[in-house]
Order: structure tokens, then C-alpha cells, then sequence
């Protein structure tokens, strides 16, 4: 974890110099990992209070979500895109909570896809949903210029949906949203299922049918310790192995190979060409190695890591009228002293950390 942090006044001129990269050089971290992908959470709010995330023990009616006057603007977020897109950023993920419910999140797309990266290659932006509001916001996403969508959704059955999601939302508005999305051209459409031992692994080839012939992409998900409240533990853990061992038993599948250095699913096809899925390993087979992810909090911190407990302020400096010649220097300073690898010494004690919540930083 860097400790290196501006305050208020601060202009970091002589750490620019020595933090940016030279030019056509990409930015490393001090596990000589480039940055690649930004993950921008844009509320810490959402209509789900799925367990695994937001417990609703912890997440109820007297829990105080941020301030619209502590979340970054449209601007203020464009703005520190720009600036990583400069220091090698090519793919913007927009999270949250629930991005769908920060009000006129297209005209924030509207802003980033105008982006580009410093070879001229357009930004990617794709966003991650619960899927809830998506069938009503599909077509505004895709005409303001959004790449792609993922969806969550863990179970196909309705009642073990709901003790999922802690709500009453049904299974077939999120198949409504999933659709109308690779309807409107957001495909292809990735779906999420985190996978939770002994509560919704009965779902996993009820899942992994209706999406096969589907054109979209169901990925699951190992369940991690991410946050300090859901109450995590190992026995509840599905490795990626037995969970392609039940897909393998039923529907023979083949690896793919990797898309590009740092993709977080491994991929696998159906041997009968009905598609596509993807495991994503962070606990049995950690991928730190590669990990090129940075996250920016709804207020503005930089996290270089999933299960960090803390994070890098850059808000102060915009706010205080900081350049972006100043945004640039003191986020490269940030990355290029990372160290993070969590996923590689998860162990008894650091599941017991302090750590910041999913639902926070996105996913
Ligand atoms: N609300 C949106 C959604 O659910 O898609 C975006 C934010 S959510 C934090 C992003 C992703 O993180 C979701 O796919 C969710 O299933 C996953 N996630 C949250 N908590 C998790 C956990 N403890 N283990 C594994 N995945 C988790
Ligand atoms: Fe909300 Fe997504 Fe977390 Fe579920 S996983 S509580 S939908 S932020
Ligand atoms: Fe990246 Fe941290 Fe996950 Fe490792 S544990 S892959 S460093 S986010």
C-alpha cells in the first residue's frame, strides 16, 4: 500500500517528475504491473441488499449513505478518467452500489466515451448492474455510447433469489433487463452468479442452462471477504474447480484462451458450440500477478485493491484547484508505489482485517 499522500495544499511538482512514466512507457506499480482498467463506483446506494454485500443487519434504514455533496460530479469524474487515460488507463467500468440509480448516469457515458487514449484508441466503457432498472435504461445506454453491460443475478429460482438479493425483486425483471440489453447491442451480455456453498450452488446448472444458446456470457463467481460485514468464511467457498467439475459433468466444456494479460475469468466453451462461460478464481487461484485494476470511490479515493482497508484521496486536490498536470503526478505516484496482493496471502488473519466494503468501491 503507497504512503504517499498530498494534503489540501500540497503540489506535488517534484514527485510529477519523478512518478509519470516517459513517454510510450506504461506506468508499473512496484510489481511492474501496468495500469490498465478503472473501476468507478458512482453511489455507494442500492436497491438490493444482497448478503454477501450489504447485510441488511448493517446496511438498514439508520445507515447513512454519502452525501450528494461528498460524490464526485460528472466533471470531477471525467476529469480523473482523462487524466488515467493519459497514464495507460484503456477500460472504464462504471459500479457502484447501484450505478443505475445515480440520476443521469448516461450523460456521464455521454462524457467518458468522448475520452480517448493517448495512441487515439476510443475508451471502452462497460458498467456492471443488478439489473433491476436496466429494461427501462437499455436503449439510453446504448445511445450514449456505452460498450457493454454485466448483470448479476445468482439464481434463477425466485425464492432463492430473494433470500440472495434480500429483496422482492423478481428473477424475471432482471431476465427482462438481460434481454433488452443484447436487444439494444450491449452484448455481449456478461451475467455474474456468485456462488455461495450450502445457499445457491443447487443453481449453478439451472443457470449454466438457460444461458447456454443464450449468446451471453455466465461467469461465476468464487464468494470472497470482501468488506468486514458479510460474515465470510472458507467452508462457504465453491472452488472454481468443483464448479466446472458440475458444469464439465453435465455439458463437456473446453478452455478458451485468455482475451488479453490480467482478464480476472478464466474462459471455457461448451464442446457443442452453445457458448461461452467464465470462472472468476479471486480465492482458490488468485490473479493479483496480474492485477491492472485501480477503483475510484463515489467521493473521489483511489483503492488499488479489492480488499484494501483504506483509500488515496484525489477529491482535495481537485477541489483545491489542483492541474491536471498535479492529478496525474500525484496518481501515478499512488500507483507506481503499489504493492497490494491480497488474493495471494488471504489467510485466518487477514480475513480478519478491517477492510472497505464492496458496495463502496464496486466490484
Ligand atoms: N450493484 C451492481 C451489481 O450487483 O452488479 C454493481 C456493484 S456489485 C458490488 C459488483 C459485483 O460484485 C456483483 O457482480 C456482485 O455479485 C459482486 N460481489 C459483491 N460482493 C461479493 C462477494 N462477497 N463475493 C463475490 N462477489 C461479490
Ligand atoms: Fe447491491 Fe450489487 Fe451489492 Fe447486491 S452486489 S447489494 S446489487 S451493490
Ligand atoms: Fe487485484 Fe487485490 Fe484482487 Fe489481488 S486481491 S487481484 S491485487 S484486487
Amino acid at each position: 500500500m503507497s504512503k504517499v499522500i498530498f494534503h489540501t495544499d500540497a503540489r506535488p511538482v517534484d514527485f510529477i517528475r519523478a512518478a509519470l512514466p516517459v513517454a510510450g512507457e506504461p506506468l508499473l506499480d512496484a510489481r511492474r504491473r501496468p495500469l490498465h482498467d478503472l473501476r468507478i463506483s458512482v453511489t455507494d446506494r442500492c436497491n438490493f441488499r444482497c448478503t454477501y454485500c450489504m447485510p441488511r443487519e448493517i446496511f438498514g434504514s439508520n445507515y447513512q449513505f454519502m452525501p450528494h455533496s461528498d460524490l464526485l460530479s460528472f466533471e470531477e469524474i471525467v476529469r480523473v478518467a482523462r487524466v488515467a487515460t493519459g497514464l495507460g488507463v484503456k477500460k472504464i467500468r462504471l459500479t457502484g452500489g447501484e450505478p443505475l440509480l445515480r440520476k443521469n448516469i448516461e450523460t456521464l457515458i455521454a462524457m467518458l466515451v468522448r475520452l480517448s487514449t493517448p495512441d487515439g484508441q476510443p475508451l471502452e466503457v462497460t458498467l456492471t448492474t443488478n439489473g433491476t432498472l436496466l429494461a427501462k435504461k437499455a436503449q439510453a445506454l446504448k445511445d450514449a455510447g456505452l460498450n457493454r453491460v454485466t448483470v448479476s443475478l445468482d439464481a434463477l429460482d425466485d425464492r432463492m433469489f430473494e433470500r440472495m438479493s434480500d429483496s422482492r425483486i423478481s428473477v424475471s425483471t432482471v431476465l427482462r433487463g438481460i434481454d433488452e440489453a443484447a436487444r439494444v447491442g450491449l452484448a455481449p451480455v456478461k451475467v455474474n452468479m456468485v456462488v455461495r456453498k450450502g445457499l445457491n450452488d443447487g443453481q449453478i446448472l439451472p443457470m449454466a442452462s438457460r444461458f447456454r444458446h443464450s449468446g451471453h456470457i455466465l461467469r461465476f463467481i468464487e464468494f470472497m471477504d470482501v468488506g468486514s460485514t458479510n460474515g465470510w468464511n472458507l467452508q462457504e467457498v465453491l472452488s472454481g474447480t468443483e464448479i466446472l467439475d458440475r458444469i464439465g459433468a453435465a455439458f463437456p466444456l473446453e478452455p478458451v484462451q485468455a482475451g488479453y494479460r490480467g482478464e480476472v475469468a478464466s474462459r471455457w466453451r461448451y464442446a457443442d458450440n452453445a457458448g461461452e462461460i467464465g470462472i472468476i478464481t479471486s480465492v482458490s487461484q488468485p490473479f493479483c500477478g496480474d492485477c491492472s485494476r485501480a477503483r475510484l470511490s463515489p467521493e473521489g479515493k483511489l483503492f488499488l485493491c479489492l480488499f484494501a482497508s483504506r483509500g488515496h484521496d484525489l477529491r482535495t486536490l481537485i477541489r483545491a484547484g489542483g492541474s491536471d498536470a498535479d492529478l496525474a503526478g500525484l496518481f501515478a505516484g499512488i500507483w507506481s508505489q503499489r504493492n497490494d496482493h491480497y488474493s495471494e496471502i488471504r489467510g485466518r488473519e487477514t480475513a480478519k482485517q478491517q477492510k472497505i466494503e464492496m458496495s463502496y468501491i464496486g466490484g
